[in-house]
């Protein structure tokens, strides 16, 4: 056992509650560290749980001083596109200043180790693929431009770091303990098991791009993969401190209707989609290059489109 206590910023969320489940099994102890404004409680099952906010500094220090962790996950940020565009100075603040505050906290405590939750909207509208770490960083959106931030002030923190920029989480633990509950939900699987259970039409945006199917194709990943990953990030530190940034896809892209497709497979119902007018600012084609993340970490995905979708229908299922 490794027995040793990991600080998981946003551990109520999706891709955190996930980590936290990774820790507990490899043998750490995740004390999460959320204000619940988006995540659940009950999704907190793993380690102890404390209430707060990524801007507050004593109630940061206050809960490093007691739970003495050895490192930090860093989930918590806000994370929906559209609403980034309307409220610009809340992601500044919660994304860029939160992330400051929360380093700051640490170096105080002398915890000197970070895993961060990064994303490809860093990339905005690349105009090659596959996406590698050395594609031009254009983001597009404030969500973008301030999970950039929160990378730049990782980086040039005295500490180590790895900031993992991840594709399309989907997906859901395979014992449906953790899973996606988005309020509200925006993502492509979500919304076409929605369809599936509720009988609602999936509002399918554009099929006009320059894809083989005229749907947008995107790098769907195993939320348990990227959960693995963070843990292989902890120790891969150990052995190269630095600051660190990787890309964490599959490198193998589906279209919006091969998802459908594979979700009317798996589940067996009728899935009704209308094709509407194109969402802004989706780029035809988001697929990752992974091997610097494969070859740094030792760490390889190992689930499909298919058991994305398989365990997503049952965490659906299980809570529809
Ligand atoms: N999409 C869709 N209908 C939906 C949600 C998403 O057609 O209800 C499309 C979206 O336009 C994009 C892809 O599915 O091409 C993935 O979108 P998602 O929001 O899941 O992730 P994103 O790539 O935007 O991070």
């Amino acid at each position: 056992m490794v027995d040793k206590t990991i600080l998981v910023t946003g551990g109520a969320g999706y891709v955190g509650s996930h980590a936290c489940k990774a820790l507990a099994q490899a043998g750490y102890v995740p004390v999460t560290y959320d204000n619940l404004f988006r995540g659940h409680r009950e999704l907190v099952k793993w380690g102890p749980l404390e209430v707060g906010d990524i801007c507050d500094p004593a109630r940061l220090k206050d809960v490093i001083a007691r739970h003495k962790p050895v490192a930090t996950m860093h989930f918590a940020a806000m994370a929906l596109v559209g609403e980034s565009v309307s409220q610009p100075d809340v992601y500044h603040r919660v994304n860029v200043e939160g992330t400051s505050t929360l380093l700051a906290i640490m170096r105080g405590a002398g915890v000197d180790k970070i895993v961060v939750s990064g994303t490809c909207a860093v990339y905005g509208m690349p105009k090659t693929t596959p996406i590698t770490e050395d594609t031009p960083i254009a983001p597009i959106s404030p969500y973008g431009e301030t999970k950039l931030g929160m990378e730049r002030r990782v980086s040039a923190a005295d500490v180590s770091s790895v900031v993992l920029r991840y594709f399309n989480a989907a997906g859901a633990d395979p014992d449906a303990e953790t899973g996606e509950w988005h309020e509200p939900e925006t993502h492509l699987i979500p919304n076409v098991l929605n369809a599936a259970t509720k009988g609602e039409t999936l509002r399918l945006f554009g099929d006009d791009y320059p894809t083989p199917d005229g749907t947008c194709i995107r790098d769907y990943i195993h939320v348990c993969d990227i959960a693995a990953a963070h843990v292989a990030a902890l120790a891969y530190m150990d052995k190269a401190p630095g600051a660190h940034v990787f890309n964490l896809g599959t490198g193998t892209g589906n279209s919006v209707r091969e998802v459908i497709e594979t979700a009317r497979r798996v589940t067996g119902k009728d899935i009704r989609a209308v094709v509407e007018k194109r969402r802004e600012g989706d780029p035809a084609v988001l697929v990752a290059n992974s091997s610097r993340v494969q070859s740094a970490l030792g760490w390889t995905p190992r689930r499909s489109l298919e058991d994305q979708v398989r365990d997503a229908w049952r965490w659906t299922q299980k809570n529809g």
